[in-house]
């Protein structure tokens, strides 16, 4: 029921049919870091997408909820963000969405974030496009000023009505009544239990149907409208940034390698390297709040 709505995309197969799993395309072993050439590449895009996962998020403080030291309450994500754990305790999902609502709320855009912003509007006078392709569910591009945003895996200041598929934003704090003070992360807290008629439900006249997190869970397809925005620009820019992403989730981890596979260059920004790495033009490794305002600022071609 929860997926009714929810179109299957042929993307992620039509991407694996592709050559670029056979091996990597690049001829030299490893990926370059150097900054000034990817400067030189930079400075001559017209078009550029840049692809963001958790990592930049991270590091405004909000938690990923994936490694083993990151779990909410006994459970890591995975447990919880799936349709299954929704139908079977809705009151514990909400719980778990709860606290992470009231998290990001609470957090100020990092300095990735706001580079990543300054960038797009700085280009965007010069006749230049960025656009942002996030699996990130807060707010935080949005909060640093990006206007191009496609936000893949959805939103967690959106929530989708289970009965009728209706889609608000909703930034209340707390969403509904029974979930004040609820949500705690520690491992001891016992499950409120919350009735699923005291759950946030649906505003639309004569619906009250229960109301989720307009999220992409785990088992999900995503939305086929953004699926078709985002290859429209794997297919157009001239150089993709692929920015704090283990690129370990599909088909997000394939969208950085499609597009090396046209031969643009793609340039990596990541704590560690991944298992996509060596598919890449450029591989930046260390804190994005730190390498991307490099990566990006205004280069001295850049006439404003
Ligand atoms: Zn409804």
């Amino acid at each position: 029921m929860l997926l009714q709505n929810r179109a299957v995309i042929a993307l992620g197969l039509r991407i694996c049919s592709t050559n670029v799993l056979k091996g990597p395309l690049m001829d030299t072993a490893r990926p370059n870091s150097d900054m000034s050439e990817f400067r030189k590449v930079f400075s001559k895009a017209k078009h550029i997408a840049i692809i963001t996962g958790a990592g930049v998020s991270a590091e405004s403080g909000v938690p990923t909820f994936r490694g083993e030291h990151e779990k909410w309450r006994k459970w890591q994500s995975q447990d919880l963000a799936s349709p299954e754990a929704f139908s079977r305790t809705p009151s514990r999902v909400w719980e778990f969405y709860h606290y992470r609502r009231e998290l990001a709320l609470n957090r100020k855009p990092s300095a990735a974030h706001l580079a990543i912003a300054e960038c797009e509007a700085r280009l965007k006078k010069q006749g230049r496009s960025v656009v942002v392709i996030t699996q990130c569910t807060d707010d935080l591009h949005r909060q640093a000023g990006s206007k191009h945003l496609l936000k893949i895996h959805g939103s967690l200041m959106e929530t989708r009505c289970v009965s009728c598929g209706h889609v608000a934003v909703n930034k209340r704090s707390p969403i509904c009544a029974a979930l004040k003070d609820k949500g705690a992360p520690d491992a001891d807290v016992a499950d409120a239990q919350i009735p699923v008629d005291k759950l946030p439900r649906c505003g639309e006249r004569d619906c009250r149907g229960l109301l989720r997190p307009n999220v992409v869970f785990f088992g999900e397809t995503m939305d086929s409208h953004i699926l078709t925005k985002v290859e429209e620009q794997m297919e157009t820019c001239d150089l993709c940034l692929v920015v704090g992403t283990s690129s370990i989730v599909y088909p997000a981890a394939m969208f950085g390698p499609q597009i090396a596979s046209r031969g643009v260059p793609v340039a990596e920004f990541n704590t560690n390297t991944t298992p996509k790495t060596e598919y890449f033009t450029f591989h930046f490794q260390g804190p994005c709040g730190t390498t991307l305002p490099q990566a990006l600022a205004q280069h001295e071609s850049e006439s404003i």
